[in-house]
């Protein structure tokens, strides 16, 4: 009996989703509805590697919702043979350090962390609703990109400000992206053929969102992310770090407002902040090939910063096993790969210049055999790890 999992990402403008078997870990249909609230919104669903495309104005989630059984209805696999939901749900602040069944105290609880995650709770919770009013029958569970990094120490979440203030807005690191750094590196200790709880390592998530995390022994020790996902790497658009005294300058001396920083940092920023638009890794190599000035500081930014971060966390965690690659640019881009560990070659990240080239979709190692630091790219499957978990939580 297969046990088909559908596993919905709801964000502000789109619904993702994917029914997996994970039974035998199988893919069984996969879509996507794009631009829920505009004129032009369109779905689109594929199955055994056909795709089918509705064009609809979906005005809310609830009506996306809708658009998505009805595709199920008209193409399969039937919905009714799906025994449960799992839902991404971003921030699950310091309430839920683990998936859990949704129930009306869940989504309550959900509402009154939105303030942590204004631009990802609320379509989350919409989402919900839309899902569990469609499909009663079958168990929903909300799988957190916070959970996994519930474990850091204090000295890593705790951010050196008034404690009082802190302790009344909730105010530390959380961490986000979690389900595919424990994805991950889980998938690199089964590479390496060694227990879970005894690899150290480090997992760099580099997508258009992005963010690295130090593991010790299977227990995330430290990531980048913090409050929000803002904190951190250069991202596609997001800055990631700038000095916290940034907010006030700009606030005195350009007169913007709190939602106008908090908009640059977030959409005009990161690389396509330094380049005037440029935010895909692509785009970028053809400029830098082009001999554009602006899109090679931006390169050079994002290295310099992702270094850093990788020193900071190797002497965190007093030396590691493995460093590994996922998501967009980390599974794809060899140039940054080589570039971060050429810098780091000295610190025992030997490069196989060849295997580094090789396109694959495996999960593979690109470190020399007598590396002192495994050098892994291991490619990410977020709505697997979602499935998994959702199962996990149903037969517990
Ligand atoms: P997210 O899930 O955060 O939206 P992804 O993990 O899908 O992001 O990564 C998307 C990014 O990956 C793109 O913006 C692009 O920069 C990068 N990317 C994708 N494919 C390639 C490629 N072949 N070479 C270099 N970069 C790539």
């Amino acid at each position: 009996m297969p046990t088909p999992i559908l596993v919905l990402n709801c964000g502000s403008s789109s619904i993702k989703y994917q029914v997996i078997d994970v039974d035998d870990e199988s893919r069984l249909a996969t879509g996507l509805v794009q631009k829920i609230g505009l004129v032009d919104s369109s779905l689109e669903h594929t199955v055994d590697g056909i795709s089918h495309r509705i064009d609809r104005m979906v005005a809310d989630h609830q009506q996306a919702l809708e658009l998505i059984v009805s595709a199920f209805g008209m193409y399969g696999p039937p919905l009714a043979d799906v025994v449960a939901v799992g839902h991404r749900a971003v921030h699950g602040g310091e309430a839920f350090r683990q998936p859990v069944q949704i129930d009306a105290g869940v989504i309550d609880k959900l509402r009154e962390l939105s303030p942590l995650a204004p631009l990802h709770n609320p379509p989350g919770i919409a989402g919900i609703e839309a899902a569990m009013a469609d499909l009663p029958d079958v168990p929903h569970v909300a799988v957190f990109d916070t959970a996994f990094f519930s474990t850091l120490p204090a000295e890593a979440y705790t951010y050196a400000i008034d404690a009082d203030i802190a302790k009344e807005y909730s105010i530390r690191k959380y961490g986000f992206h979690g389900t595919s750094h424990k994805y991950v590196s889980e998938r690199v200790a089964e590479l390496l053929e060694r227990p879970y709880d005894e690899v150290d390592q480090i997992v760099c998530h580099l997508g258009n969102g992005a963010s690295i995390s130090a593991i010790r022994g299977g227990v995330a020790v430290d990531t980048s992310m913090g409050l929000t996902p803002l904190q951190g790497l250069v991202m596609g658009t997001r800055s990631g770090d700038v000095d916290p005294g940034l907010h006030a300058y700009l606030a005195r001396e350009a007169g913007m407002s709190v939602a106008e920083i908090d908009r640059l940092l977030n959409n005009r920023s990161g690389i396509s902040g330094l380049t005037g638009g440029t935010s895909d890794f692509r785009d970028l190599a053809d400029r830098i090939a082009a001999g554009d000035v602006a899109a090679k500081l931006a390169y050079d930014v994002y290295i310099h910063r992702l270094v850093s971060y990788i020193g900071s966390y190797l002497a965190i965690l007093g030396g590691i096993d493995a460093i590994t690659f996922t998501a967009g640019v980390g599974e794809n881009d060899d140039a940054v790969r080589e570039s971060v560990c050429d810098r780091l070659a000295p610190l025992g990240f030997l490069l196989d210049d060849e295997a580094n080239k090789v396109r694959s979709k495996e999960p593979r190692r690109i470190s020399q055999p007598d590396s002192p630091i495994q050098i892994l790219v291991v490619p990410t499957n977020e709505e697997l790890a979602m499935a998994r978990e959702t199962q996990k939580v149903i037969s517990a």
